[in-house]
C-alpha cells in the first residue's frame, strides 16, 4: 500500500486509531481535526475488554504505559425494599480495562506524527474529484486522496456521501456522565473497597447507574467515573452544564443512601448530559469513502462499545489494507466486517436499553439466579464482554 494517500476527517479516538492503522499498512496519511484544543479535556470514563487492550498494545496502537484500572467482577446493587441501605443482588465475572477517555486519546494521538495531524482544520466538504478520487475541502484549499476515512463523529459530513438518509433514533431517555474526585469516597469505605476489584451496576425502577474507577490525570491517581440513566423528562430549558440538582434528586430518590451521597458530593467533578440515541448505516464504505467510529454507527452506551468499535475498525482497516489488491477490494472487506458488527451492537444496545431503563425488573425481589436469568434473556443469544460469566454454560 506504499504510495496510497488516505485523508482522515476527525482526529478523536476513531480518527487517530484509523491514522495509525493506515500508517502501519504503509499509506501516507493526513488527519484533519476541526478542534484546535487538546481533546483530552473531554475526559470521562470508558471501559474496554482486556484482550482488546492487550491486542492494541501488542499491535503498536497504544503504549504499555497508558494507565488502565483492570477489574475482574461486576457487582449488581439495588436499594433494599423499605429502607435506604444497599443490597447486593449478584456478582458476575466481567473483566474490563477501565480507561480515562482523555488519556486514551492522548496515547493514540502520541502515535500519530505531528506533520500528519492537522488540528484546527475543519473540513468544509468531502466529495469526488473529476479524477474519481476523493476530495477534502478545508479553509486552506483542496486535497485529493485515494481513500477518505470519515471519523468525524455522529454528525459526520462524510456519512452524507455514504448513507445520506441515516438519522439518529432517540431512545427517549438520558445519560448523565461524570467523574468525581476520589476523596469523595473517603467517608464511604464500603463502596471504595468494592470499586477496587469490581465495577458496579445499581438498578432502580426506570433506570440504572454504573460506577467504576479510572486513572486520573496525575500518574497513579484515580477518579470515580459514573453514568446515570433515567427516563425522567429533561427539565425545561436544561442545557450544559447539567443541572446538578436534577441528578442529585434522582439519586436521592432511588439510590441507597451512601451512593446518593457520593453523587451529591461529586458536584464539582466533570459532567455531561447525553440524550441517548443510536443509528445503523446500511453499508459503512462506498469507495473511495469509508466510515469509522461514531460516524459509522452509534450504539446505546449500555454496550460500552463505541470506542471499542472504533478501535476494532482500525484493526480491521489495517488487515484489509495489508491483504493487498485494489482499494475497492480492501474497502469491500472492511465494509463486510464492520457493517455487520455495527448493526449487531445497535441491536444489542436497544435490547439492553429496554431491560435496563425502559422496562426495568423489580430489582429488590431479585437474587443471583434471577439476575443471571434476566441477563441471559436480555442478551437473547448475543454476546457482550460486559456479561462475561453469563456466557458460560
Ligand atoms: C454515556 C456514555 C458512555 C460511554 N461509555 C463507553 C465505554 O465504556 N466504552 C466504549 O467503548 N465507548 C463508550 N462510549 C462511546 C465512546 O465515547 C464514543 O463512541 C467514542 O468516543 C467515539 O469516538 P469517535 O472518534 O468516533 O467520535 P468523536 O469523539 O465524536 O470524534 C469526532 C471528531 O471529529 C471531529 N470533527 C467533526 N466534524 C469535523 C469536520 N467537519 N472537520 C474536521 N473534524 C471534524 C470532531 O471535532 C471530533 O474530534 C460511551 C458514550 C457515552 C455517551
Amino acid at each position: 500500500m506504499t504510495g496510497l494517500r488516505i485523508g482522515v476527517v476527525g482526529g478523536s479516538i476513531a480518527g487517530c486509531a484509523m491514522a495509525i492503522a493506515a500508517g502501519r499498512a504503509g499509506a501516507e496519511v493526513t488527519v484533519h481535526e476541526r478542534s484546535d484544543g487538546a481533546l483530552q479535556e473531554r475526559g470521562f470514563g470508558i471501559v474496554m475488554p482486556p484482550p482488546l487492550h492487550r491486542e492494541l498494545v501488542a499491535g503498536g496502537y497504544l503504549g504499555a504505559d497508558m494507565p488502565t484500572v483492570p477489574v475482574a467482577d461486576r457487582v449488581w446493587l439495588t436499594r433494599a425494599s423499605g429502607g435506604r441501605s444497599s443490597r447486593e443482588l449478584a456478582r458476575q465475572r466481567s473483566p474490563v480495562a477501565a480507561c480515562n477517555w482523555g488519556l486514551l486519546w492522548r496515547a493514540l494521538r502520541g502515535r500519530v506524527g505531528k506533520d500528519v495531524y492537522r488540528r484546527g482544520t475543519p473540513v468544509e466538504s468531502v466529495g469526488r474529484a473529476s479524477s474519481g478520487r476523493a476530495l477534502i475541502r478545508t479553509g486552506d484549499g483542496e486535497r485529493e486522496y485515494d481513500i477518505v476515512v470519515g471519523a468525524d463523529g455522529h454528525r459526520s459530513v462524510t456519512r452524507a456521501l455514504v448513507a445520506p438518509d441515516v438519522r439518529p433514533m432517540p431512545a427517549g431517555y438520558l445519560a448523565w456522565r461524570g467523574t468525581i474526585p476520589l476523596d469523595v469516597l473517603r467517608d464511604h469505605p464500603g463502596p471504595l473497597e468494592l470499586l477496587r476489584t469490581s465495577w458496579v451496576t445499581l438498578g432502580f425502577s426506570g433506570g440504572h447507574a454504573v460506577f467504576y474507577l479510572i486513572p486520573g490525570p496525575v500518574p497513579g491517581s484515580r477518579l470515580l467515573a459514573h453514568v446515570v440513566y433515567g427516563s425522567a423528562p429533561r427539565p425545561a430549558g436544561a442545557r450544559e452544564p447539567v443541572p446538578v440538582e436534577y441528578v442529585r434528586d434522582l439519586a436521592e430518590e432511588h439510590f441507597p443512601a451512601e451512593w446518593a451521597d457520593i453523587v451529591a458530593r461529586g458536584e464539582h467533578g466533570t459532567r455531561a448530559l447525553h440524550p441517548v440515541a443510536d443509528f445503523v448505516t446500511p453499508r459503512v464504505a462506498e469507495p473511495p469513502f469509508l466510515l469509522a467510529g461514531d460516524a459509522a454507527s452509534v450504539t446505546r452506551p449500555h454496550t460500552a462499545s463505541g470506542a471499542v468499535k472504533a478501535l476494532q475498525d482500525a484493526l480491521c482497516l489495517e488487515r484489509a489494507l495489508r491483504a493487498g489488491g485494489p482499494v475497492a477490494e480492501a474497502l469491500r472487506r472492511y465494509a463486510d466486517e464492520r457493517t455487520a458488527e455495527g448493526a449487531r451492537l445497535v441491536e444489542l444496545g436497544r435490547r439492553l436499553g429496554r431491560a435496563l431503563v425502559e422496562r426495568t425488573p423489580d430489582w429488590p425481589t431479585m437474587g443471583p439466579a434471577e439476575v443471571e436469568a434476566w441477563s441471559r434473556a436480555s442478551l437473547n443469544g448475543d454476546r457482550s464482554y460486559l456479561y462475561g460469566s453469563v456466557h458460560r454454560p
